[in-house]
């Protein structure tokens, strides 16, 4: 059975071009997938009908051989709480600590006021440690996150999302707040931590020079279709001519 399988994924939200039209892929081993296209090609979209955010038109996702969408509310949560979602503009509480931060994880997205009541057991707690400790953060257990940098920030959301113990990790722009430099570390890191966790992950990413560096799968997207599905080594000059539209020079 496929980790994800996307059939036939349509979106319309009413404004006449589709969003996304009838994308189907699968992943069936422990992979980074780069979904790169231009803007407004249905990367996001893609993202948020994966974790419904986004109510997809028509079509199907399934996770290791569950349909998305469950049926109730409660099935949504519980579903939402086998993907790990890392976000562009991080997604922190800001005056929580970096431990707090990572703890409400094992929660799932609640509300600040829950995530204090919460009386985290002991193996939560250690897990969190390890985790700080994976993403290079020992030591920051105590500073809030609104004295982080944003590389410091990405790395509490990366071990935020493994705290769930998620099945399937979705990317969105992690890096594009992010200065060069700082962007190589973290898609090192989140590459690093999808190897070990053996999990599949879904990146949206526009910059396919990172993409090609560290992804093991590009889907390319134009129009809400996909255009490109591959290794990236064969992301040629004519088929990123196919994804973004032509030549640049
Ligand atoms: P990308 O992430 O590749 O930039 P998006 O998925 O954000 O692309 O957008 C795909 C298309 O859907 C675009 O034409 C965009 O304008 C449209 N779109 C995205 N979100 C909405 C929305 N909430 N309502 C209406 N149209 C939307
Ligand atoms: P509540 O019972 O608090 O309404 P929800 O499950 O509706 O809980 O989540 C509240 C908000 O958290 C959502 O509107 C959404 O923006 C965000 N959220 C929840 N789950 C996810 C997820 N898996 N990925 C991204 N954002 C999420």
């Amino acid at each position: 059975k496929p980790l994800l399988e996307i059939a036939g994924l349509t979106k319309d939200y009413g404004t006449g071009q589709r969003a996304l039209d009838s994308v189907s892929f699968a992943i069936e081993s422990p992979q980074l997938v780069g979904v790169i296209g231009s803007s407004g090609a249905g990367k996001s979209t893609l993202i948020r009908c994966i974790n419904r955010l986004v109510e997809p038109t028509s079509g199907s996702v399934r996770l290791m051989g569950t349909d998305i969408p469950p049926l109730s509310r409660a099935g949504l949560r519980r579903m939402r709480r086998q993907i790990g979602m890392i976000f562009q503009e991080y997604n922190l509480v800001e005056r929580l600590t970096v431990m707090q931060n990572v703890l409400t994880g094992r929660l799932g997205y609640v509300s600040f006021w829950t995530s204090l009541r919460y009386r985290y057991g002991e193996e939560e707690i250690r897990h969190a440690y390890a985790l700080l400790d994976r993403v290079g953060l020992s030591g920051f257990e105590n500073r809030r996150a609104d004295a982080l940098s944003g590389g410091q920030r990405q790395r509490v959301g990366i071990a935020r999302a493994l705290m769930q113990r998620p099945k399937l990790l979705l990317l969105d722009e992690p890096t594009a707040s992010l200065d060069p430099n700082t962007s190589r570390q973290i898609m090192q890191l989140a590459r690093g931590v999808i190897t070990e966790e053996k999990m599949p992950a879904l990146i949206n990413i526009h910059d396919v020079a990172l993409a090609q560096a560290f992804c093991d799968r590009i889907i390319g997207m134009r129009n809400g279709r996909l255009v490109f599905d591959g290794d990236p080594a064969d992301l040629t000059r004519d088929k990123l001519a196919d994804i973004y539209g032509g030549y640049d020079d």
